[in-house]
C-alpha cells in the first residue's frame, strides 16, 4: 500500500527541512515540491538527468491520476512525501490528485508569528508589513484546516507542527510522523545532508546543506532566489533554532501584530505566546499524539 505524507505549512516554515528528514529514513522517499513538476525539476541534480525526475518523466505526469503511485513506483517505494505546502487542487495541469487507495498522513507546520513576519520580511516582499504576513497566517490556517477535516473524513491521520520543535527536537518531532505510518526512527535520519535526495523545488537554504559546498556559494547558483539564505538550517550542516526576528522586527510592530484578536486566537491553539515563546497547545481533533487519537 502507498503511504503518503502531505506537509503543509507557508513558506519558510520547515517544509523542505522536515520533508528531506523524513526522505532520509531507507523506506521513505522525499519528492519535494510535486504541484511545482511541470516547471520544476530536481533541484539536487542541477545538471545533467535526474535518475528520477527526467523531463520526460515529468511531462509523462500531466493529466493523469495517481500521480505519487506512480513516482513511488519509479523509485521503488511505498512511503513518499510531498512538500508541496498548499492543499491540493493545485493547478488544471494536475488532475484530482486524491489517491483514494492511499494511506495519508498530513502534517501542518507552523511558525511563531514573530519568526513566520520575520523571515517575510527578509524575503523582500515589497511594501508588505508584519500585519499583512499576519492576515495570510490567518487564512492560510483556516484553509488548511478546512482540508485536514476534508481528509480526516478521508481516513487520513494529521498532526500539527511546530517549526520550533523541530529544528529543537528533531527525533521526537520525526517519531510522532513515523508512528502512524508504523515506522521507526532510524537514528541520524535528521542529518538529511548524509543520504541521497532527488526533489522538486524547496527551501535553497536546506537544499545548500545536500551539498559539500559552502552554502552562500549554493545560493549563488539558484538565480532565482539569491535572497533565500535563512532560516531551517541556520549554518552549514548544523540545525538550530531561527532567531532572527530579535533583530528584524521592532517593538511596535510586535504589538501591532499581536493586537489582532484573530492571530492571539490562532497562536493559542498552536502554544504560540508573544515575544516568540514557545507554551502549552491545544490538540487538533483526533489529532496523531494526542490522547484521544
Ligand atoms: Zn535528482
Amino acid at each position: 500500500m502507498l503511504h503518503i505524507v502531505e506537509v503543509l505549512g507557508m513558506s519558510y516554515t520547515g517544509s523542505t527541512m522536515l520533508g528531506l528528514m523524513l526522505g532520509s529514513h531507507s523506506r521513505i522517499a522525499m519528492l519535494g515540491e510535486v504541484h511545482s513538476v511541470s516547471t520544476v525539476g530536481c533541484t539536487v541534480c542541477r545538471d545533467g538527468e535526474c535518475s528520477v525526475w527526467s523531463d520526460a518523466f515529468r511531462a509523462s505526469l500531466s493529466g493523469v491520476p495517481g500521480v505519487h503511485q506512480r513516482v513511488a513506483n519509479r523509485i521503488g517505494v511505498d512511503y513518499v512525501v510531498d512538500t508541496s505546502k498548499t492543499p491540493p487542487p493545485w493547478s488544471s495541469w494536475f488532475k484530482d490528485t486524491y489517491d483514494p487507495a492511499a494511506h495519508y498522513v498530513v502534517v501542518f507546520l507552523n511558525k511563531a508569528p514573530e519568526r513566520i513576519a520575520a523571515s517575510f520580511a527578509l524575503h523582500r516582499k515589497q511594501g508588505q508589513e508584519a500585519v499583512d504576513v499576519m492576515e495570510t497566517w490567518v487564512a492560510f490556517d483556516e484553509m488548511c484546516s478546512a482540508y485536514m477535516e476534508q481528509m480526516q473524513r478521508r481516513g487520513a491521520q494529521v498532526l500539527l507542527m511546530r517549526y520550533e520543535d523541530l529544528a529543537l527536537f528533531p527525533d521526537r518531532e520525526l517519531r510522532r510522523v513515523l508512528k502512524p505510518l508504523r515506522l521507526a526512527y532510524e537514528p541520524g535520519q535528521e542529518q538529511f545532508w548524509n543520504y541521497e535526495h532527488h526533489q522538486i523545488g524547496g527551501n535553497t537554504r536546506a537544499v545548500s546543506n545536500l551539498s559539500p559546498l559552502d552554502p552562500r556559494e549554493s545560493q549563488i547558483i539558484n538565480e532565482s532566489e539569491p535572497q533565500n539564505v535563512e532560516i531551517c538550517v541556520e549554518q552549514h550542516r548544523k540545525i538550530s533554532l531561527d532567531e532572527k526576528w530579535r533583530t528584524v522586527l521592532l517593538p511596535e510592530e510586535v504589538d501591532k501584530m499581536w493586537a489582532d484578536e484573530r492571530v492571539v486566537e490562532v497562536a493559542q491553539r498552536w502554544g504560540y505566546g508573544k515575544g516568540g515563546k514557545l507554551v502549552p497547545r491545544s490538540y487538533w481533533p483526533r489529532e496523531v499524539g494526542s490522547q484521544e487519537g
